[in-house]
């Protein structure tokens, strides 16, 4: 079997680039509210939570606590080897944003679990935030 692309987000979209170029840049940047302060994730010009179009992009610590979880055990894709777990995590300076990573393995975690983000680079010049535990 030879090696099989990844699947890859449109990096350069009007409403999420600041989300990826940001990562590629080794910061988290969120969609952020002005005006009720909720963070806006998949980022976006309008706020959702009260109808504001003044929104701006905002950097976030890159701390969060994980939400939940799942372990993928079969395989549906050739480029994401199993077992893997999805994670959740809520960020802690950001409210009503969760963002999702992909641990190798099946880890051993807990809901509430202290997160920090880090930057996954991969092909074609994309960073993903990716989440790990804390130390
Ligand atoms: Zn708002």
């Amino acid at each position: 079997m030879g090696t099989v692309a990844k699947v890859m987000p449109v990096t350069d979209d009007v409403d999420s680039a600041g989300f990826f170029d940001g990562a590629r840049e080794g910061r988290l940047m969120i969609r952020a509210c002005q005006d009720c302060a909720s963070g806006i994730h998949p980022p976006m010009a309008h706020c959702p939570y009260c109808g504001s179009w003044n929104t701006h992009w905002r950097v976030a610590n890159g701390r969060g606590t994980l939400h939940t979880w799942t372990v993928v055990e079969r395989q549906v894709h050739a480029a994401y080897p199993t077992p893997y777990t999805l994670v959740s995590v809520e960020l802690d300076d950001v409210t009503r944003v969760r963002l999702v990573g992909r641990i190798p393995g099946a880890p051993e975690l807990t809901v509430g679990l202290p997160m920090e983000v880090f930057f996954d680079p991969h092909e074609d010049d994309v960073v993903l935030p990716n989440w790990r535990p804390a130390v």
